[in-house]
């Protein structure tokens, strides 16, 4: 067993106990063989919802937050199957990770590395979602409003490109200035049982963000943000405040 002096020059910091009922479930949006969008260089979004949940994961834990992963290994799994798997995994909060692109009409051909790609440069930013048809839309959009506020101090913008009234967007924006959309039917969130938030953590699709994007860096500003967020949510369980 190691002394708490040894830890003390090893740089360890005690943990904070987790707070008992508190549990965040992250999902890793989109599986290996149905990885959701493209990046302009033309890797999956899956590889980058996988890369932030590890940064993600490791961010719960330095802050004393318990969690657990969903569907790590990226298989096959029905969209409403995640809000379930965090239900029967006792979790108190749902964060399901995904990285953004923009509507075809956006984009530009270009070549990397000998192959067609595509890239719009038109975008940039992250965004949040809640749906009003949660069970808890209010801790949903308190969680939400503060991973917007925790994201602005680490000096990331949003980008509000799912607002603009075409088709596949045309989504009612509930706070402009922290990217919150309002997204009632999104699967994930609508049949989550406890308070869900959907991060759009970058967009990939833009080449210029996605190499930023790519970088512990900055999963670890948005990792940051999410952990903060979810331990203010802790906080409100553990204060036994109605979260409805
Ligand atoms: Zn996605």
């Amino acid at each position: 067993m190691r002394s708490v002096t040894a830890a003390l020059l090893l740089g360890i910091v005690a943990p904070v106990p987790a707070v008992a009922g508190c549990l965040v479930a992250i999902d890793i949006g989109h599986t290996r063989t149905q990885p959701g969008a493209t990046s302009a260089r033309g890797a999956a979004e899956w590889g980058f919802n996988a890369a932030l949940a590890q940064r993600v994961q490791a961010a719960l834990q330095a802050t004393g937050v318990a969690q657990v992963v969903i569907n790590g290994a990226g298989d096959p799994i029905g969209l409403k199957d995640r809000p379930a798997a965090a239900e029967r995994g006792g979790a108190s909060l749902l964060v399901s990770l995904h990285h953004d692109s923009a509507q075809p009409q956006y984009l530009t051909p270009w070549t990397w590395e000998g192959k067609p790609r595509l890239f719009s440069e038109r975008f940039s930013g992250f965004g949040l979602f809640v749906s009003g048809k949660n069970a808890e839309p209010e801790e949903s959009t308190r969680v939400a409003i503060a991973v917007g506020d925790k994201l602005l101090a680490e000096g990331l913008r949003p980008s509000l490109h799912h607002a603009e009234l075409i088709p596949g967007e045309g989504r009612p924006v509930l706070d402009a200035e922290r990217g919150i959309y309002q997204y009632d039917d999104l699967v994930v969130l609508k049949y989550a049982s406890m308070p869900a938030v959907l991060v759009e953590a970058g967009v990939i699709i833009n080449r210029q963000d996605e190499t930023v994007i790519a970088t512990d860096a900055y999963r670890d500003r948005i990792a940051h943000a999410i952990a903060a967020a979810a331990a203010e949510h802790c906080r409100r369980v553990e204060m036994g405040l109605s979260i409805r």
